[in-house]
């Protein structure tokens, strides 16, 4: 995809002003190289649901045996499911993507059940996030509003049925399965470069 570098650098000094740690690689395929270099064979790493984890290895390589993953069992019960997302709070390393990143160097990002954004807050004591260039916005309004376009197309893909789904619109729901329950604003880390941010110039993720 077509973007502009001198966006990615202005993103990448204010994350860094932020005590975040930028990195910026043009391909996706760079990624896992790089990653490789941050994490130790054995180490205890979790993630959050992402299509960018994906789409760049990374899911595949935590769940390759190198490392201790902490995820539950296909067939875990409520009760392993639950004490498994605890545990995940003690993961030497947590990953993620972003669902928009502000040239500001804000992270924004947006959750259901909140197992996703409650460890990159507090937990685990690094935390690299993974995020194609596209998820980059001038704004917190631009930042919502990439939110709300994500959050139907989630929530059609899991098979939910909240009110989004049927015409891509939010309606703010009450709804049981509702997505949007939590937004977590990563406005600053008092740990320095606790949060490994990896900017790819590609477009991925959703
Ligand atoms: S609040 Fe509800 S309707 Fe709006 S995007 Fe989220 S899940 Fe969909």
């Amino acid at each position: 995809m077509n973007f502009d570098m001198s966006v990615v650098e202005k993103t990448m000094e204010n994350l860094a002003q932020r005590q975040f740690k930028p990195y910026f690689v043009t391909t996706k395929e760079e990624v896992l190289p790089l990653i490789e270099t941050m994490v130790a064979d054995g180490a205890a790493v979790a993630n959050g649901g992402s299509v960018t984890l994906t789409q760049t290895g990374v899911s595949d390589w935590l769940k390759s045996g190198r490392f201790n993953y902490l995820a539950p069992a296909s067939d875990a019960t409520a009760e392993e499911k639950k004490e498994m997302m605890r545990k995940r709070f003690y993961a030497d390393v947590f990953f993620s993507s972003a669902n928009a990143i502000i040239t500001d160097g804000r992270i924004v990002n947006e959750d259901g059940a909140s197992t996703r954004v409650a460890p990159m807050i507090y937990g685990p004591d690094r935390v690299i996030i993974v995020a194609g260039v596209n998820k980059i916005v001038e704004t917190m309004g631009q930042a919502t509003a990439r939110v709300k376009m994500v959050a139907p197309i989630n929530c059609k893909k899991i098979g939910f049925d909240t009110p989004c789904v049927a015409d891509g619109k939010c309606h703010d729901c009450r709804h049981f399965q509702r997505s949007c329950c939590t937004t977590a604003v990563l406005n600053y880390s008092r740990i320095p470069d606790r949060i490994t941010v990896i900017l790819v110039g590609e477009e991925l993720g959703v």
